[in-house]
């Protein structure tokens, strides 16, 4: 576990000043741990990156498509290794480190076709004006730092490598400190499959390694994955370079059901909306606006549905929701709970830590909350729901966008006209309509507001990773 950090096609041991230790959640007891990179190490996966990037510029759309299937096809081979550690490190559940691990081999199977479409991309432009002409190139925006956090590791990653590696990007990838290995795979697979040295560097580390990346001059783009408050940081850096930035941060979204819902059905998106990852999703619904009508037999159902969730360890229980995945995280949690009680919250389910060793909270139900509460307003990041009713659908726009962020939100309703309709007033980036949270990489990912700066997936996602270049000729 000593050469943690692959930079220039080498596996080489961090020489920074952070020690790094690799939890298991679901015990609180460290299983690994290694040395971060150094600033210099940055340095040299920058430097590797920067001379790696002309001649991966220059491969054919399809020589980049075929590295991408192989990534595919090598995390297909990891498959069960890729699960299990993300079990053990992350707390998934085992359904759902088995959906990561696909969306990150749908992400790379689409960006290897939307690379072998890039060439017919490249046509020209019909003028009005007569005696020129003018074509089109979609060029690669050069080295870019990728910077994730840790709770979808093998996904954030994949959303951002597989568009910047298709438009012919080289990049330096930093993963969160939290789940430093489960990313390693992408540089073995670097390494199986023979992609060029430096096109692909890894550096771990903590704040220090991070903020070497997202400072250094020898970036022509970042890309950050995390909060908003890091987030910030990362955006002050690329504004005093003048240098672009794509941010995905943080949420507090909303999940609105009308009266006309099926009540069991509605329960359940509303659960998943919270506990899939024990809530430690930027997308999770954490504010339900329940309308009038249907809240006294809602909220019951939904007290009994989230108090029957099964909380375990994954790799020894069946369980339904895993650990927090850090401890900072569950303090934090935690002292969410201290709040609640300070401000008299009523609370309908959970609202505490688990009494056994390792990470782990109830879900929980808060009620009535007040909207200046802290627990309506900011990230919590972990199962915890807060509800208000609302009487008109007016009313639960209005609340529903009556926050800084603005990632997604769902909409809960029998009225279809209705729902496309809330939809489409609703100030996010993304909105589900009688669902769970089912991701496409076809759509887009990202938000308005305070939820960032750009969007990830589709076509937008390669778009992020190109610099449109216009070619115009005078005929004479
Ligand atoms: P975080 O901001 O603490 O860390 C994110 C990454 O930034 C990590 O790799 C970390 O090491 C690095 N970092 C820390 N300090 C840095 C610095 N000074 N300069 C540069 N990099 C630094 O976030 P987290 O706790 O890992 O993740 C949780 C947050 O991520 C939540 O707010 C969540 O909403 C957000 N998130 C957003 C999306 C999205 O798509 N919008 C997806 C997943 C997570």
């Amino acid at each position: 576990m000593t050469n943690s950090h692959y930079i220039a096609g080498r596996w080489v041991e961090g020489q920074g000043n952070d020690c790094i230790s690799v939890n298991d959640p679901a015990l609180g007891q460290p299983f690994a741990e290694f040395m971060a990179a150094s600033v210099a190490q940055v340095d040299q996966a920058v430097a590797a990156a920067r001379s790696a990037l002309p001649a991966w510029k220059s491969t054919s759309a399809s020589e980049r498509a075929a590295f991408l299937r192989g990534f595919a096809e090598q995390l297909g081979q990891r498959r069960e290794a890729l699960i299990a550690l993300q079990m053990r490190n992350n707390g998934k559940p085992r359904h759902e480190a088995e959906i990561d691990l696909d969306d990150a081999i749908a992400t790379f199977c689409y960006y290897a076709e939307l690379a072998e479409q890039l060439p017919a991309k490249h046509r020209d432009v019909p003028l009005a004006a007569p005696g020129f002409t003018a074509r089109t190139r979609l060029e690669p925006v050069g080295v870019v730092g990728l910077i994730v956090p840790w709770n979808f590791p093998l996904v954030t990653s994949a959303w951002k490598l597989a568009p910047a590696l298709a438009a012919g990007c080289t990049v330096v990838l930093k993963p969160s400190e939290v789940t430093p290995l489960i990313e390693q795979a992408y540089g073995q697979i670097a390494d199986a499959l023979g992609l060029p040295a430096g096109v692909l560097n890894i550096v771990n580390g903590k704040a220090e390694t991070g903020a070497a990346l997202s400072n250094h001059n020898g970036l022509d783009k970042l890309s950050f994955t995390g909060s908003n408050s890091v987030g910030s940081q990362v955006m002050r850096s690329a504004s005093a370079q003048c240098r672009p930035v794509t941010l995905e941060l943080g949420g507090k979204s909303a999940i609105v059901v009308f009266d006309d819902c099926d009540v069991d059905q509605a329960v359940e998106w509303i659960v998943a909306g919270i506990s899939w990852n024990a809530g430690q999703m930027c997308s999770a619904t954490s504010r339900l606006l329940v309308q009038d009508g249907i809240a006294d037999a809602l909220l019951p159902r939904l007290q009994a549905a989230l108090e029957n969730l099964r909380v375990g360890n994954p790799l020894t229980e069946e369980v339904d929701m895993g650990p927090l995945t850090s401890q900072a995280q569950w303090l934090k949690v935690a002292s969410y709970f201290a709040t609640a009680r300070e401000e008299g919250l009523q609370c309908l389910a959970g609202g505490k830590a688990l009494d056994r060793d390792g990470w782990f909270v109830s879900p929980t139900l808060y009620t009535d909350v007040p909207k200046h509460s802290r627990l309506w307003t900011e990230e919590i990041f972990g199962p915890v729901l807060c509800a208000r009713r609302f009487a008109s659908e007016e009313q639960a726009i209005t609340e529903a966008n009556d926050s800084r962020f603005g990632l997604v939100a769902t909409v809960c309703s029998a009225d279809l006209d209705r729902a496309e309709r809330v939809a489409d007033a609703l100030e996010v980036g993304h909105v589900w309509i009688n669902s769970v949270q089912a991701v496409f990489v076809e759509t887009s990912w990202g938000g308005t507001k305070g939820s960032g700066i750009g969007r990830e997936l589709g076509p937008w996602g390669l778009s992020a990773y190109q610099s449109v270049k216009h070619v115009t000729r005078c005929l004479g």
